[in-house]
């Protein structure tokens, strides 16, 4: 039978979570290689690389300290060679990096590939559009692209503690939810909520405006796929990628966290991700800003208050402040 090769493209916090499964996975199941590629983005730690380090202890003692992988999974520094064998490619990078990633990919990876994304965030489109990261792997590498999106913070897969997650798949052979770019899209501006989440918990409003705030980004997720990919199911919100996946992010995620800590600091996100993160990387503001281009370009902003204040407050163009003005005069009240 067909042996099928696995390559994680990614070694981050999610990452190597996602290793430690896959890794222990293929070892039990008979048609997979036993072997499996991350690729980590080379770094020296204490004056040694963290392929090496991860090679001979197999931990991630920078994104995952504390957890074993298991040792079929090896780390290689350069891309093109981890991905060269594999049958199926797992992307967990954070999502600003992905086009530098297929670019260097393209031509040097199996055609008969497959892609499955764990990336939560957007791409501009040129003209003031944006794109899912599974539309620019499938459509720079050629390949399917199916997503993984959930209730998962990394820390507690990687303990083992319970989760759901959902798969979106457009191929009917897998019991998963076929509205993929739904399942795609909540996981990108959940991140954007939970920054407003954040700045809730700094400014002490308490727990019911931040129900608030959960509750009225939800409807703006739902407008924003009804807008723009017309045709998702409603049903598809009440996956683990969907309310579960926002309520979790809004209260252990790290954008919540960093957010809380902008208003509390005054220091800008950018230093916060940096001095609070050791290297991680914060996908909500970004994705605020990929939002926002598509949003002012289509004369939209008014439709989406929650997600136009979230960008303005972390570009610091209003006070956080104006959370509470946003919540109370949001169109749901209206
Ligand atoms: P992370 O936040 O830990 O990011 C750091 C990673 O980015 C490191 O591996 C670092 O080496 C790498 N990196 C830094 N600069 C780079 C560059 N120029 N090119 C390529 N890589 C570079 O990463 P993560 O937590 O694994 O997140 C990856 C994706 O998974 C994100 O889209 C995130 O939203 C999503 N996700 C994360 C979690 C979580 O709890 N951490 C859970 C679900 C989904
Ligand atoms: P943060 O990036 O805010 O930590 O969210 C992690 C996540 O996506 C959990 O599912
Ligand atoms: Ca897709």
């Amino acid at each position: 039978s067909v042996v099928e090769t696995v390559c994680i493209i990614g070694s981050g916090n999610w990452g190597s979570a996602i290793a430690k499964i896959v890794g222990r996975n293929v070892q039990r199941l008979p048609n997979f290689e036993k072997r499996v590629t991350m690729y980590v983005y080379e770094e020296v730690i204490n004056g040694k690389k963290l392929t090496e380090i991860i090679n001979e202890t197999h931990e991630n003692v920078k994104y995952l300290p504390g957890h074993k992988l298991p040792e079929n999974v090896v780390a290689v520094p350069d891309v093109i060679e981890a991905a060269r064998e594999a049958d199926i490619l797992i992307f967990v990078i954070p999502h600003q990096f992905i086009r530098t990633i297929c670019s260097t990919l393209l031509g040097k990876i199996k055609p008969t590939a497959i892609g499955l994304s764990l990336i939560k965030g957007f791409d501009q489109a040129e003209g003031g559009g944006i794109e899912l990261i599974s539309h620019i792997i499938s459509k720079h590498l050629k390949i399917q692209c199916a997503v993984l999106m959930g209730a998962n913070l990394a820390g507690e897969v990687a303990e083992e503690k319970f989760c759901e997650t959902t798969i979106g798949c457009r191929d009917s052979r897998v019991v998963v939810v076929d509205d993929e770019d739904a399942v795609e899209i909540c996981g990108a501006l959940k991140n954007i909520v939970a920054c407003g989440a954040g700045f809730v918990d700094g400014l002490g409003l308490g727990d019911n405006t931040k129900a608030a705030v959960i509750r009225l980004g939800l409807m703006e997720m739902i407008k924003f796929v009804d807008v723009f990919y017309p045709g998702s199911k409603l049903a598809t919100f009440f996956e683990s990628c969907g309310v579960a996946d926002l309520i979790t992010t809004c209260y252990g995620g790290r954008n919540r966290k960093v957010s809380e800590a902008f208003v509390k600091s005054k220091k800008s996100i950018k230093q916060l991700e940096d001095e609070m993160l050791n290297g991680q990387k914060l996908q909500g503001p970004i994705t605020a800003e990929e939002v926002n281009y598509m949003l002012k370009t289509k004369g939209m902003e008014d439709r989406f208050p929650l997600f136009t204040a979230i960008h303005r407050i972390c570009i610091g163009e209003v006070k956080a402040e104006e959370m509470i003005n946003c919540i109370k005069n949001h169109p749901e009240h209206m």
